[in-house]
């Protein structure tokens, strides 16, 4: 087993080490019988995780939309620390030594309540060859436009919740299609956002250089990645477009990456068959951006 888990509950509210290869979930957790909790996935380099606060503050905006209790800020980072300081080996990609980060805050059993665990494990080999080499990718219609969960609370809008069976069935459909990923779109084709990954677009022209996304705000998950690209980006004088982006904008582009937080920048090299510009220059400066501190 290379990940290793600490637990918070009432009775170790700063984390515990658990042990990984024994029963920790008990079978009326609802977190596994009703995807009914919340998460953030992060990117620990050279034991220090990344971008903390935003993660943080996305938690804490998903559990407050479902609900549920949040540690604090401190219980969490010191819980994080504690698992990174057990764990094996990070992944190298080149970039330090890599490790995924997953903080789970779950429902509970009806009779114990919320809790929460942290799972640390080094990033997989895939991920650095995704990042090396690029992906394909399907455009999939998500089948109603998430803008419109806007204005009800309990559909939970831009919540990071444990509920991805939909967003797993994507990926395999985009796999039955010969495609790695798939890409999310409104039934009038406006582009959403990856399974697991917001979609940035770069638009590079004489004296002109623009960085594009998808509105954030408008029901999608709102990437803590593609947030820091883009205050970098205008740090480094880019300009910054929020979307609509329609499939044509990506096609036409000078680079199209899938980003998150561990994945970083991956490069989409085909978009529905069709081939796209993949500019190793931007994914580096891109990639940059994500590395700053
Ligand atoms: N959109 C979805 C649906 C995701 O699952 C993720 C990450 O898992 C993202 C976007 C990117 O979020 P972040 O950059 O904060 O990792």
């Amino acid at each position: 087993m290379t990940s290793t888990v600490v637990v918070l509950d009432a009775a170790h509210p700063e984390g515990v080490l658990a042990d990984p290869s024994v029963p920790l979930v008990r079978i009326d957790d609802q977190g596994l019988t009703r995807g009914d909790g919340v998460f953030e996935t992060m990117r620990a380099v050279d034991g220090l995780v990344q971008k903390f606060e935003a993660h943080h503050q996305r938690l804490s905006a998903s559990a407050r939309l479902a609900q549920l209790p949040v540690p604090s800020a401190r219980d969490v980072r010191g819980a994080v620390e504690l698992a990174l300081a057990h764990a094996a080996p990070g992944g190298d990609g080149g970039l330090g030594a890599e490790h995924a980060v997953k903080v789970v805050i779950s429902r509970g059993t009806p009779a114990d309540g919320p809790w929460s665990w942290i799972v640390v494990s080094p990033v997989p080999e895939t991920t650095f060859r995704q990042r090396r080499d690029g992906v394909t990718a399907v455009l999939l219609p998500r089948g109603h436009d998430p803008a419109q969960d806007a204005g009800y609370p309990w559909l939970l809008p831009g919540a990071k919740t444990l509920s991805y069976a939909i967003n797993m069935a994507a990926l395999r459909h985009a796999r039955s299609l010969g495609a790695d990923e798939a890409v999310f779109t409104t039934e009038g084709r406006r582009v959403l956002e990856g399974a697991t990954s917001s979609v940035v677009c770069a638009r590079v022209r004489v004296g002109r250089r623009t960085l594009l996304t998808p509105e954030p705000s408008h029901g999608i998950l709102p990437g803590t990645t593609q947030a820091k690209i883009f205050a970098a980006a205008r740090r480094d004088g880019w300009e910054l477009g929020y979307g609509p982006l329609y499939p044509a904008d990506l096609m036409e582009a000078d680079a199209v990456w899938l980003v998150s937080s561990v994945r970083l920048a991956v490069p989409v090299r085909r978009l529905d068959h069709q081939p796209l510009p993949v500019d190793p220059d931007l994914t580096r400066l891109v990639t940059s951006w994500v590395q700053q501190a």
